[in-house]
Formats: C-alpha cells, structure tokens, sequence
C-alpha cells in the first residue's frame, strides 16, 4: 500500500517508519522543510528510542521517503494520514483544529483517484464530519472516504506501542475503507492486538475518554498521596493494594508530579469543551484538571518546607526536566512552573537530563544546565529527582559527592529511603 503521513511529528514520524518497516511505501510529509532535510539524510530530530535505527534501515529498503510536496505526495499515495498537531486554542480550552482544516483543504485539490483519509491526530468527535464536508466541495463522494484512527502511542515507547498496540480502533462509516485498514493492520492484528471496528465519531471520542481516564488515574493517586503524606502510610503500599484488583489495575496508580506532556493537558481540556458544545458537563474532568494545575503548588510548598522556607541563594538541582522518562518532550511539564518559580524566589538552579540543554529555560535567571548528573548536583542544597530516568536510579550519592550533604527530594519515589538515610543523607519521598 502506498501511504502518506502528513505531519512528520512524534505520531507521523514514528507511524509512518513502523507501517514501511511493515512492508508498506511510506512517504512522510512536513511543511518544515528544515525537518525534511534532516530526515533525508537520516537524522531524526526528536529523541525517541530505536526510532534513527528504524528509519536509515527504511531509507535504505526505499520504503521510507520524506517531502515537502504535500500536493504530490498525496497525488501517489492511496491512504492519507492526518497527523498534524490539534494544541489548545490560545487563551480557551477547546482544541485548535486550524491545522487540520488546512491540511483537508489541501488534500480536497489532489484526490485524483479513490482515497481513504484517516485522521491519527486527537480530534474532536464531528471532526471527521467537517473534514468529510470541506473534501466535499471540490471531489465526488465516491472518490475519498475519511475514517477516523487515534493513535495511543507514549513517547519514549512509541515503537513498541505501535508494533504490539493494545487496540487498534478504527472508525468508519464506510465497509470499503474499513476494510482496506484492516488489511492495512492485519500484521499487527495477527501479533494479538485487538481490532475495534465502530464508527467515525465513536472512534474520535475513545480517544479523549481514554486520555481523561487515565490523567484521572494519576490525578487520584497523587491526591491520595496527599493523604498518606499526613497520616503516616506509604502510598506505593496503597497503588499495590488498589492495583491488585483487576477492575482497577496497577497501571498509572503511582504518586509523583502533576501529569505533563502533549496529550493529558490538552485533551482533557478539549473534551470539556467539546461536550459543553453539547450542553454536557464533564465536572470529574473538570476537578482533574483543577487538581493537576495544583499539584505543582503542592510540590512546591513541600520544597519550601524541606529548605525550611529560605530558598533564596539556595543552590537545587533538578535530575530530569522532561515531562517524563525517554523523551525530549517539554510540552506541559511540571518543571516548566517549577523552575521559574524557585529561579524568581532566589534559587541557584542547575539541571541536567539526558536530552541535554532546553531552550525554555534560557531567559531564567540564574537556571543553568551542566552535562553531567556529577557536574549538577555538585555543591547542591537540595537534588530533586524530577523525570524518571534510568540515569538517576542508581546514582551512588554516597560516591558521588565529597563534603556537604545535600538534601535529596525524590519525587518519583525510586529509592528507598532507608539506604539513603543510612548513607547520611536527608531523604523526602512522595506519598509517604
Ligand atoms: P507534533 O507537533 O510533534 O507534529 C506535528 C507536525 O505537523 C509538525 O512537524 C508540523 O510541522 C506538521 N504540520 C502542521 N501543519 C502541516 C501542514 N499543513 N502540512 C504538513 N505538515 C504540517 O505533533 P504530535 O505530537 O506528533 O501530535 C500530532 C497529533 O497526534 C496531535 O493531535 C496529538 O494530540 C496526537 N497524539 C500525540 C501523541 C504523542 O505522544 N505526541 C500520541 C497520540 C496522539
């Protein structure tokens, strides 16, 4: 099949190499032609494991090719993958589909032969409707068919999410085109992922649902993290506990910083929006988000607490800034309010992460980035292990560090504070 992905981010890139390592032609589209340039030559300009290796092997099969030309490209493929970005619109909650509709009004001036457009992007339910009415003006109906294919893919995990996806859910009002993706996915359908036929609209809002129920998820275990803090339990015991019943789970059950990334932020704004479009009220969304945007507060009284409220020329390091582990993703993490805020009250702030310096934190005062977790934590007051790397899960503090003891605030709760207490160091953990 010959398939052009439109939009060469994190869900376009990585779709568009794994579905050529299937066997398919895959012509990956970006109107930044600075990022088509590199990934001709093989460079791959976001960090996600595995993925250089997947697309120079895909260049070399002549499977796998880049272009600035969305109007050919669309021209010589058979299926069109919408995976532009749908951040939140500027100063509302609601989704900004303005680069969709742009990328439909494209294709509507190049369908010269029976086409399936599939949006991957994260949409809101009556998208593919409008998407379906703007293809409409120039093309016959008989000639396109627009289905809808959320991507649930995590960065950081995003080839083996692809390759052995819990679920494929695809949503189409048409058998044609719901054949031809499922033919398209039988691979991965014959590895034992779950095949979901529903229509367009349903397939639209499972993605939101799933994302507001998981950032519900995370938001509980961090309120009932609150709660351990005061009465003295280990909230790790309570994710075990709740995580054994399998109507539960013990999926995203454990306490830390406020969720972040370019999903759970965006989407469970999106889906309030979207239903209030239809008089519904989704208030437990509605308190997640509320209590998410509070977390970081909380987190941050407690730095307060344990520097015993004088921070300033107080010298605290952050291991990790990334919203999570294996991605150089900023969007929406914690660290972005955190930082700032310390740096205002008189910080000395180093970080380091894995994914090197960032761009964001350039115009802070006195925020400094070190190339090493060594060169960070040297002379530290207080280390806070922010992003969940491997990097930092065996980190020999007692070796590491000669003289003055810094605090260690361990906010993915990855040691255990008694050997760290044992070693000499003062150690907060979350939850406990
Ligand atoms: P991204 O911002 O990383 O990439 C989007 C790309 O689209 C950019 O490179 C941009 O230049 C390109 N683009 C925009 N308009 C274009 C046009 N007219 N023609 C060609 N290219 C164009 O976004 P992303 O993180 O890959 O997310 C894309 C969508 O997938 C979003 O709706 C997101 O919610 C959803 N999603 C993301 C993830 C994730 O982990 N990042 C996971 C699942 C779903």
């Amino acid at each position: 099949m010959k398939l052009c992905m439109i939009g060469t981010g994190y869900v376009g890139l990585v779709s568009g190499v794994c579905f050529s390592d299937l066997g398919n032609d895959v012509i990956c589209v970006d109107k930044n032609k600075h990022k088509i340039n590199s990934l001709q030559e093989g460079k791959v300009p976001i960090y996600e494991p595995g993925l250089t290796e997947l697309v120079i092997k895909n260049i070399k099969n002549k499977r796998l090719s880049f272009s600035s030309n969305l109007k050919t490209s669309v021209k010589n493929s058979d299926i069109i993958f919408i995976c532009v970005g749908t951040p939140t619109k500027k100063g509302g909650g609601s989704a900004d589909l303005s680069q969709i509709y742009n990328v439909a009004k494209e294709v509507s001036l190049s369908i010269n032969k029976f086409k399936v457009i599939v949006t991957k992007s994260t949409v809101p339910v009556t998208t593919g409707d409008e998407i379906e009415k703007i293809l409409s003006k120039r093309n016959d109906k008989k000639t396109f068919s627009v289905v809808s294919n959320p991507e649930f893919l995590r960065e950081g995990e995003a080839i083996r999410d692809f390759t052995y996806p819990d679920r494929i859910v695809v949503g189409s009002n048409e058998k044609k085109s719901n054949k031809i993706l499922k033919n398209l996915y039988s691979p991965l359908v014959s590895k034992g992922a779950e095949y979901l036929d529903t229509t367009r609209r349903a397939a639209e809002l499972i993605k939101y649902a799933s994302n507001a129920f998981l950032a519900t998820k995370i938001t509980f275990i961090n309120e009932i993290a609150n709660l351990c803090e005061k009465t003295g339990i280990n909230v790790e015991d309570i994710s075990i506990g709740m995580g054994l019943d399998k109507r539960i789970g013990s999926r995203f059950l454990r306490a830390g910083p406020a969720y972040g990334g370019s999903c759970f932020p965006k989407d469970t704004k999106a889906i309030i929006s979207t239903a209030e479009k239809f008089n519904i009220n989704l208030s437990v969304i509605k308190s997640v988000i509320r209590s998410n945007e509070n977390r970081s507060n909380i987190l941050l009284k407690r730095i307060y607490e344990i520097l015993s409220h004088k921070v300033k020329n107080k010298k605290i390091t952050f291991l990790g800034v990334t919203f999570k582990a294996n991605t150089d993703d900023m969007r929406d993490s914690s660290s972005l309010l955190m930082i700032p805020i310390l740096s205002k009250k008189g910080a000395i702030i180093k970080y380091y992460d894995p994914t090197g310096y960032k761009e964001e934190f350039k115009n802070f005062k006195n925020v400094y980035y070190e190339e090493t977790v060594k060169k960070s934590i040297d002379g530290s007051d207080l280390i806070i292990i922010h992003t969940e790397w491997n990097d930092f899960k065996s980190i020999n503090f007692k070796n590491l560090i000669r003289g003055k003891k810094p605090i260690i605030y361990d906010m993915r709760n990855i040691y255990s504070d008694l050997k760290i207490n044992s070693q000499g160091f003062k150690y907060f953990s979350v939850g406990k």
